[in-house]
């Protein structure tokens, strides 16, 4: 039986870029995966030529220039910029809000126009807060209101927050949106970072390459396979697995937010004209539809591919079974983490990494600085 340095219990990016830099070091991995492919969260089902985002739309993005050069060293990126669009009630309006959503609002036209617009209406949401004796927002719907005046928070955030936490905006704690930049220039690209775009051939191709050289099994759960005797196999042991299940859930489950997909292929090349469009009203259940070919096919070879595929998405309350996306920071569940980090710092050569082992919500990007800068 082969022995490997480094046992790595999953094979998302975190213990994807692990694998890599191991390698790269001189160093033997064996990867193991439950789920039948490689690349966690981010791997892509190729339908009708197009990769389609499982596990939910996923778009790098970073300011780092050491990580984007890592990852461009792999697998080049296309030049992919997030612009979303929102629906409210057939209204389209751009994302994040700038100069293009207040002209679409209000028909303003500059940006002292558009200030003033948003200045008067959060004044007044300030001042109906006051009248009723409340110094602070109260709950998430006053925050959004004093924050952005009533007309972008009503047709952009309020049911599409709802929506996402099945609750009324008047019942949820204001702190769950601490800003909500407003941009007063004609710019839709969502993200601020310099670097972004999606590897050309999809994550498989940026996945596979960091997998080069470690040998890998999928459908293989740590916990029902021989390998939870890790020591009869490895050295070491990285896990990026759920933290509580580590340990037995010997302190009670932690819990999460999911989001479930309705996934269609359609016989037309061009659904929405855009990769992510929000539904911000309570008329359609789903929050966003991605259609996918627009990742990584632009001008003309959007036509050339016939179909599209295009997913709903749902905010849905997290069952077992269920693919845990999101950890819910509130009080309970942050005190149990920290439970489980001290007795993760105790486990003798093992290293806890990604979203799951450390019970945080992380972008990719920062998942591979953070690998890499273990390797430093
Ligand atoms: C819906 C959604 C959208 C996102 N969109 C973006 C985006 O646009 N841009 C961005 O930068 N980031 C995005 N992210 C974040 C991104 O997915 C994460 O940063 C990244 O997946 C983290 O990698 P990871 O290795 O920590 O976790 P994962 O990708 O979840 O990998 C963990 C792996 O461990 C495996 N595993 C778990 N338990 C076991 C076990 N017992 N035995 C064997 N294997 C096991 C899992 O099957 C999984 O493959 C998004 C996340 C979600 C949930």
């Amino acid at each position: 039986m082969k022995r490997y340095d480094y046992l790595i219990v999953g094979s998302g990016l975190f213990g994807a870029t692990f694998a890599y830099k191991a390698v790269h070091s001189g160093k033997s991995c064996l990867v193991i995966e439950k789920r039948p492919h490689t690349g966690g969260n981010v791997y892509c089902e190729r339908i009708e030529g197009i990769n389609v985002h499982k596990y939910g739309a996923h778009i790098f993005h970073t300011s780092n220039k050491e990580v984007w050069d890592f990852v461009n060293s792999l697998v080049p990126f296309n030049r992919y910029t997030n612009c979303p669009v929102a629906n409210y009630h057939g209204e389209l309006y751009n994302l994040p809000f700038n100069m293009n959503t207040f002209h679409r609002m209000w028909g303003v036209t500059t940006p002292e126009e558009a200030k003033a617009k948003i200045d008067e209406q959060r004044a007044e949401a300030v001042a109906r807060m006051k009248e009723e004796g409340a110094t602070e927002p109260r709950n998430l719907e006053e925050q959004g209101l004093c924050l952005v005046g009533k007309d972008i928070f009503e047709k952009l955030i309020k049911e599409y927050t709802e929506k996402q936490w099945g609750r009324p905006c008047s019942e949820l704690p204001a702190f769950i949106i601490k800003r909500l930049p407003v941009r007063l220039v004609y710019d839709n690209n969502y993200f601020n970072d310099p670097y972004q775009g999606i590897p050309i051939g999809g994550y498989n191709k940026l996945i596979d390459a960091l997998l080069q050289g470690a040998d890998c099994r999928v459908e293989t759960d740590f916990f029902n396979s021989e390998y939870r005797d890790w020591r009869s196999f490895a050295d070491r042991l990285v896990y990026t697995g759920p933290l509580d299940a580590y340990f037995g859930f010997r302190y009670g489950k932690l819990d999460w937010r999911t989001v479930s997909f309705k996934t269609r292929i359609l016989d037309m090349p061009n659904y929405q004209g855009n990769a992510v469009v929000n539904y911000t009203s309570h008329e359609k259940p789903f929050t966003r539809i991605i259609e996918h070919k627009h990742f990584e096919m632009f001008g003309q070879a959007v036509y050339d591919c016939p179909k599209t595929v295009v997913s709903e998405e749902y905010s849905t309350e997290y069952k077992e079974g269920m693919e845990p996306f999101y950890a819910v920071n509130d009080e309970r569940n942050n005190l149990l983490a920290e439970k489980y980090r001290s007795l993760a710092e105790k486990e003798d050569g093992v290293l806890f990494g990604g979203r799951l082992a450390e019970y945080r919500y992380y972008d990719m990007a920062p998942v591979i600085e953070k690998v890499l800068n273990i390797w430093k």
